[in-house]
């Protein structure tokens, strides 16, 4: 979770593929936190709150935050209960790392992750994306290794062939099937959590959510280094800290990560 907020915060300068200088801090100038930040908090507060209707709480953080970056289906929905909306972007892998925080097996993390996307995210590929996402997170946190979790994401359909980071397109693509598996091979390819969440924020233009979904699958493997959790918990406002210390206190797994 606080892979998904730093991941989040390390791509937001970054979207739409402006380039990205070698050795770039992950926390540069214009780190800040966006709708996938939201969202996933949104989703935590949920759970802590025992709030079971999650298309309400992610359209209360739409009208806390409209400006945070929203897409434009979203926006509509957010704000019109009768708007029909079946996505497959990538916002439901984005926002899904509790779902991997709260179970204790990975059917459990799968059923979780499809109850997150429903709300938004019905289409076939919006539940797969986030199921991975989550999948891929509780394996890391449940001692899974790198070749378990990459064999496990590749049986779902993604292909994770393609190993040169070079070869990545920095093309706009927001679609699960476009951003899930590079934001997999991100973390695969990486040898720690800031490798990962740099490599994310490289492997296409929607920059910080790829991040997010790298960040978050690194943040169960390695952990999320301190001095960069305390840096980023600088940058949330007062509701998202909030959210998170409520959400520890009841899963104190996050804060040992
Ligand atoms: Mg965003």
């Amino acid at each position: 979770m606080w892979g998904t907020i730093v991941g989040d915060m390390a791509g937001a300068p970054f979207e739409g593929g402006r380039p990205i200088k070698p050795g770039t801090a992950l926390l540069t100038q214009g780190a800040r936190f966006t709708d996938d930040t939201v969202l996933m908090v949104a989703y935590a507060k949920a759970l802590a709150d025992g709030q079971r209707d999650l298309g309400l709480a992610y359209r209360q953080a739409f009208a806390r935050y409209p400006k945070a970056g929203f897409g434009g289906m979203f926006r509509r929905w957010a704000v019109d209960p009768s708007v029909e909306y079946s996505s497959y972007g990538n916002g439901s892998a984005m926002r899904v790392a509790p779902a991997a925080w709260v179970s204790k097996t990975l059917k459990e993390t799968l059923e979780e992750a499809r109850r997150s996307a429903m709300p938004t995210h019905s289409h076939p590929e919006g539940v797969r994306g986030a199921q991975a996402i989550a999948g891929a997170t509780f394996m890391a946190r449940d001692g899974a290794n790198k070749a378990q979790i990459k064999d496990w994401v590749q049986s779902l359909g993604y292909d994770l062939s393609q190993d040169d980071p070079r070869a990545w397109t920095r093309r706009w693509f927001a679609t699960c099937q476009a951003t899930v598996p590079n934001a997999v091979r991100a973390f695969l390819q990486a040898d720690g959590f800031e490798q990962a969440v740099d490599l994310g924020r490289r492997a296409g233009a929607d920059a910080d959510t790829i991040a997010a979904m790298s960040g978050a699958i690194a943040e169960a493997f390695w952990g999320v280094p301190q001095p960069l959790r305390a840096q980023a918990s600088e940058h949330l406002d007062d509701w998202c800290r909030e959210t998170m210390d409520g959400f520890e206190a009841r899963w104190p797994q996050v804060r040992a990560a």
